[in-house]
């Protein structure tokens, strides 16, 4: 039985990984596919402390698995399929067998929030996309839409405007609720237009998507607006299907917390974006992290 076993390798995870190694626990950190969570599709990270330039989100997720690498902290590259958490046991499968820690801190984050319109199923991935970083240099000197109005799509939309011709930004209210700074950044940017109180009815296309059918909220008004790619930037969803009925969750699905990260489940803790936070950055994910590493040290 190892003492605390961390599933996700985000900013929480990583940190607490830091904590707990540091703390002297035995350790195992489970990420499925690449550590740096949500962070490594952003291409400025503005607003963490001591970094003034506003490094990209790959690089300082780099730099934090660096960081617990030092510490001999190595995250294992391997999906975990199934979590029991119980106040007595918990035991995670992986595809080549069980692990039973004294604690296990949950920080599997969240995932983009499909839009729902009518076509998103059919050109995902074909015109629509979910991560302007990732995707963002197939549409250079080209049309786009943001669909959003938070600090990821205005964020997006300001990046897109560097390498596309023009850039909507498509919101469903008359106020953005992306933070004051980056509203002024994207209001300074010429080729970005906000398309107020419209939501967007459709993706139309043929082979790829052409357009998005939209509707504006105070005339009713049906338009077509010819795009060559859409970025959809509605939120996120936490990641929860691993735990499913296992632990207390708040009305937006995220995992119930106390001060101390720890979850209806003693010994279970979760931390970042998966959690009932008020604010989701990296850095209160890390701070989640710490918190709960902390705690679980002393459970073990
Ligand atoms: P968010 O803050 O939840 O914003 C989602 C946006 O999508 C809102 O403007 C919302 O409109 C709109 N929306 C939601 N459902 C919609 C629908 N069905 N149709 C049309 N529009 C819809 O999500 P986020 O921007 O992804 O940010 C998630 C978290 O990460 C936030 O805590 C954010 O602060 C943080 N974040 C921070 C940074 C940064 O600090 N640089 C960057 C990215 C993300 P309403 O406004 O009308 O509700």
């Amino acid at each position: 039985m190892i003492d605390i076993a961390i599933v996700g390798g985000g900013p929480a995870g990583l940190n607490a990984g830091l904590y707990a190694k540091r703390g002297g626990a035995s350790v195992r950190l489970f990420e499925e596919m690449f550590t740096g969570g949500q962070i490594v599709k952003t291409h400025r990270v503005d607003n963490y402390l001591g970094f003034s330039d506003g490094p990209d989100g790959y690089t300082l997720g780099a730099a934090f698995e660096q960081h617990i690498s030092k510490l001999g902290l190595e995250p294992d590259y391997t999906p975990v399929l199934k979590l029991e958490l119980s106040d007595n046991r918990k035991v995670l499968t992986l595809p080549d067998g069980q692990v039973e820690a004294k604690t296990v801190i949950l920080c599997m984050g969240a995932s983009p929030r499909l839009l729902g319109a009518k076509g998103e199923d059919i050109y995902s991935g074909n015109g629509i996309s979910y991560c302007a970083t990732c995707d963002g240099a197939f549409y250079r000197d080209k049309t786009v839409a943001v669909i959003g109005g938070g600090d990821t799509a205005v964020s997006d939309a300001v990046y897109l405007s560097a390498l596309c011709k023009k850039v909507y930004i498509i919101h469903r209210r008359d106020a953005l609720r992306a933070s004051e700074l980056l509203q002024q950044s994207a209001f300074s940017k010429p080729n970005i237009e906000v398309v107020w109180n419209t939501t967007v009815e459709e993706f139309v296309g043929e082979q790829s998507l052409s357009g998005i059918t939209l509707k504006d909220k105070l005339t009713g008004e049906i338009r077509t607006l010819n795009i060559d790619g859409a970025f959809v930037a509605v939120g996120i969803v936490p990641r929860t299907e691993l735990i499913a009925d296992q632990l207390a969750l708040a009305d937006d699905g995220s995992i119930e917390t106390d001060k101390y990260m720890e979850t209806s489940v003693k010994g279970v803790f979760a931390a970042g974006d998966i959690r009932n936070t008020p604010l989701r950055q990296v850095i209160t994910a890390c701070a989640d992290g710490a918190v709960a590493a902390s705690r679980a040290l002393e459970l073990c």
